[in-house]
């Protein structure tokens, strides 16, 4: 057994098994024959718990001058960074990250850490003039209080991180209820801020069953806001019961996200981005390229690219140096993918790469899936409007530049989009019209950067902001004060 299998949840400074005493197997989705460790299935009694401990802490750690807390995050980087390969190969396994991917990932956890470190030493109000004689007024942000952390498998260390980290260095305490596909990872990163010295209670560690623990959490009466990525059907269900309860919340959710190749474009460079974004991690980030808009004039040039790429993709176990595309995180989902698939082949497009389970000993025990291209996609189709969360990209034809943006934000999601285009006027236009939050012009649509906004429009996001300084905004609550001299002056 594992150090980790042993801990439990991190709860109150201490590692505490379930009250039930259950626990469960995390396996490894390249090898379902590999367990990779144990885990506390826990029920909404640590959850309560947990919230407890973090209410205790609140009023101290809200009280800590906020250089004092960066001292604390900037630690947890370093240690983290002291410990990227051990975490990096747990995420791959756990997980079926590829581990290229999955140290980048880690490496984006002490980036995160160093960066909301450096938000403790930042100015956090404004002054502002004052209509009363010898007055001063000015703001101040003060934290929510106890922030329930809700994250998904798929950027196990960096979501988790990005939420976590802005929600403490303002003050606020936090109960983590991390995926049931990736909880062990979560863990390693509560023993980083033990190592660190993070106060008890501050930062909690919940490992179960979503749908109970999730309810638990948010309706918990000292629980002042919930933070939640994941699918729109559970955020719309944290939605209501946090409108119910009249506290914050935060939502990130899917993507079905379009690159638009334009006929004047560099070709080479499109196809290789449009890859990269549409089959690492085998497609399963929001942020993924799922739909390659193209113009007609370069269709067959742009589809032999494609294609050729997607063919010549090394499919490996997730912790194979080589290893370009893993496994899909488990069977379920990758039978939710092979169905979309079956779609395509039942006449929403034309099959022009993979297609299906790839054969041989090396992806027996795993849950592999052949990377998949259909091409001549209508944009109605449901493969080309629906979330697949796989490695599977629909190329879809457009007449012109305008009917090409058109199609790309003719879907419900409005997460990240990319142009192809060396043409500014063009690129000026899809800035304009393009229906995302992320718009990215020559760059994949995955891939954004930590130090800037992330959030999408539409069904992609409750219109709040993450990461970056937009953090802030939801991480704390505004005072205006007014200070008079006694007497007038
Ligand atoms: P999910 O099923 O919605 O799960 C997300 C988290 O919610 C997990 O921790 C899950 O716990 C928990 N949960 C499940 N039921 C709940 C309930 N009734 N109340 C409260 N919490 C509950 O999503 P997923 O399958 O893990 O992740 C894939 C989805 O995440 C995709 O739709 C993807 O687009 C989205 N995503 C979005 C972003 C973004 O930033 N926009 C980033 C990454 C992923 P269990 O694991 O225990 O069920
Ligand atoms: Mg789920």
């Amino acid at each position: 057994m594992s150090t980790l299998e042993a801990k439990g949840n991190w709860i109150g400074g201490a590692w505490r098994p379930s009250s039930s005493g259950e626990v469960r197997e995390v396996r490894n989705p390249s090898n379902v024959d590999e367990v990779v460790g144990v885990v506390a299935w826990s029920t909404p009694a640590d959850v309560a718990a947990a919230v407890e401990s973090a209410e205790k802490a609140f009023r101290s750690w809200k009280n800590m001058p906020a250089p004092s807390r960066a001292r604390i995050l900037s630690k947890a980087a370093d240690i983290l960074a002291g410990r990227l390969e051990e975490v990096a190969r747990l995420l791959s396994r756990e997980q079926g990250k590829p581990i290229g991917e999955a140290r980048g990932e880690v490496q984006r956890g002490v980036d995160l850490l160093h960066y909301y470190a450096g938000e403790g030493w930042r100015s956090l109000g404004h002054v502002i003039p004052s209509a009363a004689p010898g007055a001063l007024m000015f703001t101040v942000r003060e934290p929510l209080g106890v922030v329930g952390v809700i994250t998904p498998w798929n950027f196990p260390v960096a979501i988790p991180l990005w939420k976590s980290c802005p929600a403490l260095i303002f003050g606020n305490t936090v109960v983590l209820k991390p995926a049931a596909d990736a909880p062990l990872t979560a863990l390693a990163i509560a023993s980083v801020f033990e190592e660190a010295g993070m106060p008890p209670g501050v930062f909690n560690v919940v490992t179960g069953p979503g749908s109970q623990l999730g309810d638990a959490l948010i309706q918990h009466e000292a629980v002042k806001a919930v933070t939640f990525t994941g699918s729109n059907a559970v955020g719309a269900h944290i939605a209501r019961q946090a409108a119910a309860r009249g506290i914050k919340y935060q939502l990130e959710m899917g993507g079905k996200n379009a690159a638009i190749v334009l006929a004047d474009a560099d070709l080479d460079h499109a196809a290789d981005v449009v890859i990269s974004g549409a089959m690492r991690f085998a497609g399963q980030k929001c942020t993924a390229t799922s739909r390659a808009i193209v113009e007609r004039g370069v269709l067959d040039a742009f589809t032999e690219k494609v294609v050729e790429r997607a063919r010549r993709i090394a499919v490996r176990p997730a912790t194979d140096e080589e290893a370009y595309l893993g496994p899909v995180v488990n069977e379920a989902q990758r039978q939710k993918v092979l169905e979309y698939i079956e779609l395509g082949k039942a006449g929403e497009g034309k099959l022009a790469a993979g297609g299906g389970i790839p054969e041989g000993d090396l992806y027996a025990r795993g849950f592999f899936v052949e990377p998949t291209v259909f091409v001549d996609v209508r944009p109605d189709a449901r493969i080309a409007q629906e979330e697949i969360f796989g490695p599977v990209l629909s190329l879809i034809p457009a007449d012109s530049p305008e009917q090409a943006i058109e199609i790309a934000n003719g879907v419900k999601y409005g997460l990240s989009a990319s142009l192809f285009t060396n043409d500014l006027t063009r690129a000026m236009q899809y800035i304009r019209d393009i229906e995302v939050g992320m718009v990215r012009v020559n760059a994949e649509t995955a891939g954004v950067e930590f130090q800037a906004p992330f959030g999408g429009y539409k069904a992609s996001s409750s219109y709040s902001r993450e990461q970056g300084r937009a953090a802030i905004e939801f991480f704390t609550q505004v005072k205006t004060v007014t200070i008079a001299p006694a007497g007038g002056c």
